[in-house]
């Protein structure tokens, strides 16, 4: 068990320099940040910080911007954002570290909140150099990683950082959103109650194969919608005509279907078209008479039924992946339904944990989210976390038991 930000004494906190990691990768079209969720559901842990009196130090990345300074991907208009969230205000400090960073950094009064540049723009970032890790563990007293999006990296900022603090004979505890994700995710695995269902979904099998093979021996059910069910179709001989089909993984598929047995649900009809668009001419087809220029968009009104039966019986339900291209109002309905019976089962007492970025998407588009027990901020993270492989974002923190 790792250390969170509960283990930490309040009272200590005062005046003291916490140097917390966040997950604030949002879009952003021409300086306009799209959606703040990822803004949002940092709040509690900056806000409890703030509220004790410490000088809140954030850092998070922000795109791809390979080690070098790029304007087009600057936090400045997530600093805006946050500080209007926080109803507080956010010192922006347009330096990701080094001299520059220290100097406003020292000036900062007590219980302020100040945001430093996008960590990407430092070079060791994604390589995870110690040296800048050691810089930036030598701003603060304490780490507190809350960046369960990037726990699955490796990076300066999170592992790296997480481990300089501890050389430095501080301590790195994870904030509160890293905790709500640990505790949902891990109490799903650990213990779940029955019937327990895994909805799996999306475009690729390739990227979900760990998290399958993980989950198969543990669950009652696993069943696969979306462009990764055209796979398993084509491991049991089908047609899919003009479907999207990851031919390299083809045979991993079969392995899965063989390992599966009867746990290993497939669609039974498919919505098809031949274009991908919102005009095309739709329809259904049992997976036996898919053809020609047919490309699998949805899974079908008989697959919807035998699922959302399934999901509504279930205690515990893990879901990533959408059952089909849901962003398109003719190929969405498979997934409403899906997203439908989730909530249902958890109206009903079930747990129902919902991983990965298209998917709370599709949740969204549902009008579900609130009614669903979680619905998780990481993609990559919670898909390798349901894989049993490690974090080291996570593993790096304080184990408790140890010092305080
Ligand atoms: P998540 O982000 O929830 O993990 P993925 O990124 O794996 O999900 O996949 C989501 C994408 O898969 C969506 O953009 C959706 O349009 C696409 N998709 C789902 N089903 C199909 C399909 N049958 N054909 C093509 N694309 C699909
Ligand atoms: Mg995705």
């Amino acid at each position: 068990m790792k250390k969170d930000l509960s283990d930490v004494d309040v009272a200590w906190l005062r005046g003291r320099t916490v140097v917390v990691r966040a997950d604030f990768n949002v879009p952003i079209e021409s300086g306009r940040i799209t959606n703040d969720q990822r803004i949002r559901a940092s709040l509690p842990t900056l806000e409890a910080l703030a509220q004790a009196g410490a000088r809140v130090i954030v850092l998070s990345h922000l795109g791809r911007p390979k080690g070098k300074v790029d304007p087009a991907q600057s936090l400045a208009p997530v600093a805006l954002r946050l500080a209007a969230l926080l109803e507080r205000p956010v010192s922006f400090i347009p330096h990701s570290g080094g001299v520059e960073a220290a100097e406003p950094i020292a000036r900062l009064p007590d219980g302020v909140v100040a945001l430093l540049e996008n960590t990407r723009f430092m070079a060791g970032e994604t390589t995870n150099d110690a040296g800048l890790a050691a810089a930036w563990a030598a701003l603060g007293d304490l780490f507190v990683n809350d960046a369960f999006g990037t726990a699955h990296r490796a990076h300066a900022s999170t592992a790296g950082l997480a481990k300089a603090m501890v050389e430095r004979g501080n301590e790195a505890v994870a904030g509160m959103l890293m905790s709500r994700e640990l505790r949902f995710l891990e109490e799903v695995l650990r213990n779940p109650e029955r019937p327990f269902i895994a909805i799996i979904g999306g475009a690729k099998v390739s990227s979900k194969i760990g998290v399958i093979s993980a989950l198969l021996p543990r669950v009652d059910r696993l069943l696969i919608g979306g462009a990764m069910a055209n796979t398993f179709f084509r491991a049991l001989g089908l047609d899919t005509g003009s479907s999207l089909v990851e031919e390299d993984s083809v045979g991993i598929a079969g392995d899965l279907l063989e390992q599966g047995g009867e746990t290993l649900v497939l669609p039974i009809d498919c919505v098809v078209a031949a274009e991908m668009s919102r005009d095309a001419e739709v329809r259904v087809v049992a997976r036996t008479d898919v053809t020609g220029d047919d490309k699998i968009l949805d899974i079908g009104p008989q697959t919807r039924t035998r699922f959302t039966d399934m999901i509504r019986r279930s205690r515990s339900i893990v879901w990533n992946g959408p059952m089909g291209v849901f962003e398109i109002d003719a190929f969405a309905e498979g997934t409403m339904q899906v997203a439908h019976a989730v909530a249902v089962a958890c109206d009903g007492g079930a747990l129902g944990v919902l991983g990965g970025g298209d998917s709370a998407a599709a949740a969204e588009r549902a009008g579900v989210v609130d009614r669903l027990t979680h619905v998780s901020t990481g993609g990559g993270a919670s898909l390798q976390l349901l894989a049993g492989a490690p974090l080291p974002g996570v593993d790096a923190l304080t184990n408790h038991g140890t010092r305080s």
